[in-house]
């Protein structure tokens, strides 16, 4: 009782986590594809420094070249003046003597310059060097911004994740929704609504609403044969009811007693038979049916069959030949082929009226074991073939006859317990073929 709701908040759950993961690895793409273009903004900037410092190298030792110290000095001053952009500049001579700084702007922190050098001729070398705060603010500014893109993308891959989730899941929210409500009200008739798109959902939504006719099926068809049963169990119940209360009724009389429970008896078997045969039927379908498999001779199973059926088909009338290759050997359980064979025995003879024949033949086909039943009577309607099977089901014609209609119910639940099968070929008024196909 408490799964429905239970799965009912737990998908919420699932979205975000989906969104999450998404919005994620959507952030994580996002941050290197950003410090990526930062490590190269960075690269790039350094690279620039560089060329500024390595030109301002190459004017300083043409200065100092063409007028030494002092034309140098001038360059450097006049630079001063005009140029907006300050260098640190220092010229150390050859025999490394004290170094005298041209330009030292105010405030510099030696340590954090980007710095060059070039050694002259004369041994001289000039120092250039550049401050790098202007780099590290552009950078600075680049984190800052880069910190609020992400936070940016992130909400926005959270909030897109979020939203496409929800929209993915909305299938999947309408075929639970349908499932909780056939679980509430218990109506099969239900069915989720397709989609247009044809996807992985789609397939799901369709298989789901196979598998609901399938289901609904298979629950008519036991709401039939429950309601079957119980029309089927009333008639002898209330024979068995009437003769007890007939017997009942009159002055006390031993013989009518003991035709009264002869009766009941005889009834009481026909309700008695019915509910073993729906039993074993039920068991057969169901794959619990326990077969005692033993290899054996086809033909065993028929000359049994025959035997049992011969007086009934001499008494009728009705003319009942086998024939049999006693080489073909199969794996069953003997007593329920025994039962397979009779039930078809017993309705070829039942449906065949005097004068006419029943062949009951056994033959190899293509690697497989046929069981033939053959007879020359009233056929089957072709609008009753389909339902021949089904259980309690009874043909209009055959109703004058005795029977429960479960024998055939019986004989396919059984040969495909056996991994074989079972079908008819019946032509009305000329008669009917049963064919039993078994793997040898
Ligand atoms: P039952 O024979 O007790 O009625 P079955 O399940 O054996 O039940 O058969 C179901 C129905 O199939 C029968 O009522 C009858 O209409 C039809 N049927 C079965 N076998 C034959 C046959 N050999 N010839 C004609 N009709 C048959």
């Amino acid at each position: 009782m408490s799964s429905a709701p239970e799965r009912e908040t737990r998908l919420p759950v699932y979205g975000l986590r989906i969104g999450v993961w998404y919005a994620t690895l959507f952030v994580i793409g996002s941050l290197a594809i950003m410090f990526l273009t930062y490590l190269l903004t960075s690269a790039s900037l350094a690279q620039r420094d560089r060329q500024i410092i390595d030109s301002k190298l190459g004017t300083y030792a043409a200065a100092y070249n063409s007028g030494g110290l002092r034309g140098l000095e001038t360059v450097v001053n006049a630079e001063q003046q005009t140029a907006p952009e300050r260098v640190f500049v220092r010229v150390t001579d050859w025999l490394g003597g004290e170094a005298i700084v041209l330009s030292q702007p105010g405030g510099w922190d030696v340590a954090t310059l980007e710095t060059g050098s070039i050694r002259l001729a004369d041994g001289t070398v000039i120092q250039v060097g550049r401050s790098t705060e202007a780099r590290e603010d552009i950078l600075a500014r680049f984190r800052a911004a880069l910190g609020l893109v992400s936070l940016s993308i992130f909400l926005i891959a959270l909030t897109g994740g979020a939203l496409a989730t929800q929209s993915a899941l909305r299938p999947i929210r309408q075929l639970i929704g349908a499932v909780q409500r056939i679980i509430t009200t218990g109506r099969t008739d239900e069915r989720v609504p397709l989609g247009e798109t044809h996807d992985a959902i789609d397939e799901l939504t369709t298989l789901f609403n196979a598998m609901l006719d399938r289901i609904e099926g298979l629950v008519t068809g036991m709401r039939n044969a429950l309601d079957n049963v119980s029309h089927d169990l009333r008639t002898p119940m209330t024979h068995l009811r009437g003769s007890a209360e007939l017997a009942l009724a009159g002055a006390p009389d031993i013989d009518r007693y003991r035709e009264a429970l002869a009766d009941c008896v005889e009834e009481a078997d026909r309700v008695l038979v019915m509910l073993t045969t729906l039993m074993d039927i039920s068991e057969a379908e169901s794959g619990a049916i326990e077969l005692h498999r033993e290899t054996m001779p086809l033909a065993e199973i028929v000359e049994r069959a025959v035997d049992l059926y011969r007086d009934t088909a001499e008494a009728k009338s009705v003319a009942l030949e086998a024939h049999v290759d006693p080489g073909i050997v199969v794996s069953i359980d003997r007593l329920r082929l025994e039962q397979v064979a009779a039930n078809l025995l017993d309705n070829a003879i039942k449906y065949t009226p005097a004068g006419g024949r029943v062949d009951i033949s056994v033959a190899r086909e293509g690697g497989r074991a046929l069981l033939r039943v053959r007879d020359t009577g009233i056929g089957i309607q072709t609008a009753e073939l389909p339902r021949i099977w089904e259980r309690l089901f009874r043909g209009d014609e055959s109703r004058t006859e005795r029977g429960l209609g479960l024998g055939l119910s019986l004989v396919k639940a059984v040969v495909e317990a056996h991994g074989g099968t079972v079908s008819v070929d019946s032509e009305p008024g000329r008669g009917s073929t049963f064919t039993v196909t078994l793997n040898v």
